[in-house]
């Protein structure tokens, strides 16, 4: 189905979980920001070097440095019917920056939905999360935690745990999150939907269809 969403809430709610069941269900990208910058990291590029001085310290890479980069993945054609986008935008400067991209393209946005947890729970969540090193499927500890011990049942990929996942960063995210994107819930409310983000992956996934009509 022809659809653009934005899936806002705090590190941890649950973004990359439902934006890839989204993405399936709809046949269109799933388009988080966070991965692109991590496998550029991992690939050493000039991006991945500029983004690891940020990441490292769970502060936010320059809007400009993100806007860059979503113009050109957002001019791709696998965009054209659609997509979702997990972890973009994160300031008001990114959200008027793709008001611009979609203004362009003569296009617009069908929903922002805002997977809504409380911070324990968050941190809690983030505190055990492991993730694949080739495909990026998230796993967690105790709550979801991969058949194969420390592998990825999907891929047989290494599964890690994020360097930006550590007590220390993690509050600061928190914190940035709290600052700077937490304002997207208003700049989003002509098109937004709350979803209550505590339960079952399938239970928030019906939520969330419910609520856009799918
Ligand atoms: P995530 O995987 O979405 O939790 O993102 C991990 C980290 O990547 C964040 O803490 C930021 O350092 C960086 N990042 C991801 N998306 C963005 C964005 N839209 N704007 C700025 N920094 C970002």
């Amino acid at each position: 189905m022809n659809m653009r969403l934005v899936l806002l809430g705090a590190p941890g709610s649950g973004k990359g979980t439902q934006g890839e069941r989204l993405a399936k269900k709809l046949n269109v990208p799933q388009l988080s920001t966070g991965d692109i910058l991590r496998s550029a990291i991992r690939g050493g590029s000039e991006l991945g070097k500029k983004a690891d001085a940020f990441m490292s310290k769970g502060e936010l890479v320059p809007n400009q440095l993100i806007l860059d980069v979503m113009a050109e993945r957002l001019a791709k054609d696998d965009c054209k019917n659609g997509y979702i986008l997990d972890g973009f935008p994160r300031t008001i400067a990114q959200a008027e920056g793709l008001d611009k991209i979609l203004e362009a393209a003569n296009a617009k946005l069908d929903a922002a939905i805002n997977i809504d947890v409380k911070e324990e729970e968050v941190i809690r969540r983030l505190g055990g999360r492991r993730q694949c090193s080739k495909c990026s499927a998230v796993y967690h500890n105790e709550f979801s935690p991969s058949k194969k011990g420390n592998i990825c049942d999907k891929c047989d990929g290494e599964l890690y745990q994020r360097g930006d996942d550590t007590d220390a960063t993690i509050r600061n995210r928190l914190k940035i999150y709290k600052q700077e994107t937490a304002p997207l819930i208003d700049y989003y409310k002509r098109c937004l939907k709350n979803v209550d983000g505590v339960g079952t992956g399938d239970e928030i996934f019906k939520r969330i269809c419910s609520l856009i009509g799918i």
